[in-house]
């Protein structure tokens, strides 16, 4: 019988360390690496079970000391926010700068504010616009909230800006350029820094 693979929980990427919490999301984009890979790179994502913190710090450990860590991965890593609190607790004792790359629907999934429990413990998120309104992102997102996410998104990037963590509002390269700068005018007049992301 062959040995069981080993979830990958940690991984470098492009001089960065990722934390893969999860393959859970509350979207279904069109455009999601997981419609047609298994991972990064090298890296196999998909996970067989939900890691606890403690496997996560285990697996952290080796990569330390490092500058940052950014939860990402397969998944929506908001879904774990257990996960982000205990393991963003570690490495902020370890001096780390703690991103959260996330579609920004967590307090649509909470039914609360999740925010404010991690003033301290995250430092940035990097929310995923996609769209410059509710109608579109909704084509090409596809949310379990249908269109209450887009506002909800919207509301999360204001919280975070408010709260003063480092906010990034995103867009894929792919959309034509007028949206792209219809998605940078929404971003600025939330405060927050606006990305393009290469789609690859
Ligand atoms: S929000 Fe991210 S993980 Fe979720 S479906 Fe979209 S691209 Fe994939």
């Amino acid at each position: 019988m062959s040995e069981a693979k080993k979830d990958t929980l940690v991984y470098e990427y492009g001089g960065g360390v990722y934390i893969n919490p999860t393959n859970r999301c509350t979207n279904r984009c069109r455009f999601c690496l997981r419609n047609n890979s298994d991972g990064v790179a090298d890296h196999d994502l998909w996970l067989s079970k939900e890691p606890t913190a403690e496997e996560i710090i285990a697996d952290l450990t080796p990569f330390l000391p490092t500058k940052k860590i950014t939860f990402c991965g397969f998944g929506e890593p908001m879904m774990r926010l257990d996960i982000i609190e205990t393991v963003s607790a570690f490495a902020k004792e370890n001096g780390v700068y703690v991103k959260v790359n996330t579609n920004g629907q967590a307090n649509l999934f909470y039914g609360r504010d999740v925010l404010p429990s991690l003033v301290g413990l995250v430092d940035g998120f990097s929310i995923s616009l996609n769209a410059s309104n509710a109608a579109d992102y909704q084509t090409e997102c596809r949310s379990v909230y249908g269109e209450d996410a887009y506002p909800a998104i919207l509301d999360f990037a204001r919280r975070s800006v408010a709260l003063g963590f480092d906010t990034t509002l995103s867009v894929v390269d792919y959309l034509p350029e007028s949206e792209i700068e219809a998605c940078r005018k929404i971003s600025d007049d939330i405060g927050a820094v606006f990305r393009v992301r290469h789609m690859g």
